[in-house]
């Protein structure tokens, strides 16, 4: 096993600059998530670290070793594709044991590993059947027995769930995050989705056009997102965001476009009369006779809770209630503020200030 560090990695293709000066240090052992919008260039950082793509500047280390010029075979990593790759003519068992025969591994080893891989992944069974009689799901795990079977140094997944239904992508979730437990091999994994990030990762770097917007652990970045961008892109539903300023008379309340007060329980010296926006996630709203009036636009009980739309402070906001609401559309209701947890953001440069 290995850890991996970006050192100022640059990529332009021609002269158009989609990775911008990234620095990550990733633990032997960890599994990090890149995760980031369509086009923001974590596919390409994976691919330059697979070494399917060259590195226009800055240095890509794997263990202790320089990978910037090594071919792909010599780096040591197996990597899972979101189209799995698998070899249509070829069995599971042959699938699985490709890499290996090719680099001319005994065949008593190769069927051990295949043997180990496919019990790890429940696959015994289907080890004589092609890829066209499994399921989406069985497929998948072929394509990880492939790269587990290699006993890599570090595993690499490029969006491996994007083509399954919404509940095996939860079943597979779960399966990945386990099979990281086991093998502990340091892993490298692309999405653009966030539920997938939070749920799986030790550490998340969130990417957004070229460069990296903040790097921590899941919990952290909810709690203590850097900027607007991340607090946007962290969170579902995601967090609200009104304009307004802090009230010159009282630090303590922020006053939105509507003229709305709004508690600031820890207001920072540097948020007094600028432009701020206002952030409260969707969680930290609750229903209370004496709270702040808004009217209903939207209700959807799930069951399990209530999420809503309300008209407060000017804006539409969306607030989950842990509890089953009695409210119709066009009603007024009455909300509290958990203040504890209200971000501000300057709304020029989007930094979070308290
Ligand atoms: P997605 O989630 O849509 O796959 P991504 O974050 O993985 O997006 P990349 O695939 O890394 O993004 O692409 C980053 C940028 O680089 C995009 O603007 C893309 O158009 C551009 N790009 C990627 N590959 C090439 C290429 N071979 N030639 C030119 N531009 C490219």
């Amino acid at each position: 096993m290995a850890g991996v560090d970006f050192v100022d990695v640059r990529k332009s293709f021609g002269a158009f600059p989609v990775i911008k000066g990234v620095n990550i240090e990733i633990e032997d052992g960890e599994f990090v998530i890149l995760v980031g919008p369509s086009g923001c260039g974590k596919s390409t950082l994976l691919r330059m670290l697979a070494g399917l793509e060259n590195i226009t500047a800055g240095e890509i280390r794997i263990g202790n070793r320089v990978v910037n010029r090594l071919p792909p075979k010599d780096r040591d990593i197996a990597m899972v594709f979101q189209n799995y790759a698998l070899y249509p003519h070829m069995t599971v068992r042959d699938n699985m044991a490709f890499s290996l025969m090719l680099k001319g591994s005994a065949k008593d080893d190769v069927d051990k590993r295949v043997g180990a891989a496919a019990d790890i992944l429940g696959l015994s069974r289907l080890l004589d059947r092609y890829p066209r009689q499994l399921s989406g799901g069985q497929r998948q795990r072929v394509a990880m027995g492939r790269a587990i079977v290699r006993d890599p140094q570090v595993f690499l997944f490029d969006e491996p769930l994007s083509n399954l239904d919404a509940k095996l992508r939860v079943a597979m979730r779960a399966e990945i995050k386990e099979l990281h437990q086991r093998l502990k091999t340091t892993t490298v994994y692309v999405t653009h989705d966030q539920i997938e990030a939070m749920t799986m990762a030790d550490k998340i770097v969130v990417m957004h056009d070229g460069i990296v917007e903040q790097i921590g652990a899941p919990l952290d970045l909810y709690d203590q997102p850097a900027n607007l961008f991340v607090a946007g892109f962290i969170g579902s539903p995601a967090m609200n965001m009104l304009n307004g300023r802090l009230d010159a008379n009282n630090p303590n309340a922020f006053l939105s476009v509507d003229g709305t007060a709004l508690p600031v329980a820890r207001p920072a010296a540097a948020a007094q009369g600028r432009n701020l926006i206002y952030g409260l996630r969707p969680e930290y709203l609750s229903l209370d006779p004496n709270g702040l009036p808004a009217e209903v636009v939207v209700i959807e009980p799930t069951g399990y809770e209530t999420q809503m739309i309300v008209k407060l402070g000017g804006a539409e906001v969306t607030g989950v209630f842990r509890e089953r609401v009695n409210a119709r559309p066009g009603e007024t209701i009455r909300l509290a503020i958990d203040s504890q947890h209200v971000h501000l953001f300057d709304a020029e440069s989007g930094r979070r200030l308290v």
